[in-house]
């Protein structure tokens, strides 16, 4: 960390409980079933799995493997050039496993696979057909890669009955190659956000950015006005936290109250939703948001 920034006291995390996340987690542990909210410790597990006062219980589900063919400057995920070849079963162990799980809400999200043909987007696609054909109220997220701006990958995957199509441009575009892998990149996140748009009609759109990196309020404006301007339609802001001291070091814990500020200036914009604290992360009561999306 940064010696001069100081963590804030508003970081810290609530242990989890509620009775719709006991019940989640009681039938985790008898499914072979690794989920992101876990494995990260993410501090939103409880109010993501119970699903506040609506009871839409959301989680996310990491595919394609635990090994990125990228290296951000933000992210600890471990990386390597040939990553061992995604599991053929995997689409439909996955989406058996959380048919059985009781969640009503799946984030479905995977490191960056620049090794395959097309970005692991078939195997995404087939996740999401196996998830709706066994269970066709489930209610499904992609959050994926930029699939190297390969506009047909992301064509398959929007044909394949998913719910919401998110794709997060991270940061500013001023901070795009410091922050971010050199492979990616705010227009190549842009044409696809406009893509899945334009591609599907009535395709809800989402993507997220970090705060605390150095980015400037009119860089960030700018970034909003950037995707109103192709109409993506619910947007994520949070807390950016170092993961380790080799990574980009935090420049501001941004105020709760800046965040608030942040989400009443996005929706004066026309982002149908925004959510915006410290602790928010893309997957945040993805569920809850979305149906208050949809009824908007
Ligand atoms: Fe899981 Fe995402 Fe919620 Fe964290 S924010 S608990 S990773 S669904
Ligand atoms: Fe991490 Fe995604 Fe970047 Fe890979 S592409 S290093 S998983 S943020």
């Amino acid at each position: 960390r940064d010696p001069n920034v100081k963590k804030a006291d508003w970081l810290r995390q609530k242990a989890p409980q509620g009775d719709k996340y006991e019940e989640v987690k009681e039938s985790l542990s008898r499914l072979n079933l690794k989920t992101v909210c876990e494995e990260a410790q993410c501090p939103n597990i409880g109010e993501c799995w119970n699903g506040g006062g609506d009871g839409i219980s959301t989680a996310t589900i990491m595919l394609l493997g635990d090994t990125c063919t990228r290296g951000c400057r933000f992210c600890a995920v471990k990386t390597s050039r040939t990553p061992p070849p995604p599991d053929p079963m995997e689409p439909l162990n996955t989406a058996n496993a959380i048919v059985s799980w009781g969640v009503d809400y799946i984030v479905l999200t995977s490191v960056d696979r620049d090794d395959l043909p097309d970005g692991g987007s078939q195997h995404f696609a087939l996740t999401v057909q196996a998830l709706k054909t066994l269970k066709p109220d489930i209610m499904v997220e992609c959050l994926t890669s930029d699939f190297r701006g390969d506009l047909t990958a992301v064509d398959t995957l929007l044909y394949s009955g998913l719910d919401v199509f998110a794709h997060n441009i991270e940061t500013v575009k001023r901070l795009q190659r410091i922050v971010r892998d050199p492979r990616a990149g705010y227009e190549q996140s842009l044409s696809v956000l406009k893509h899945a748009k334009e591609s599907k009609k009535g395709m809800i759109t989402k993507t997220s950015i970090m705060l605390g990196l150095g980015e400037s309020d009119d860089e960030l404006k700018q970034a909003m006005a950037d995707l109103r301007a192709i109409d993506v339609d619910i947007l994520t802001l949070g807390q950016y936290l170092q993961p380790t001291p080799l990574h980009l070091t935090v420049k501001e814990y941004v105020a709760p109250e800046k965040f608030v500020f942040w989400k009443e200036y996005g929706e004066s914009i026309g982002f149908r939703y925004v959510a915006s604290g410290p602790l928010v992360r893309s997957s945040y009561r993805a569920g809850e948001l979305f149906v208050k999306t949809m009824v908007r």
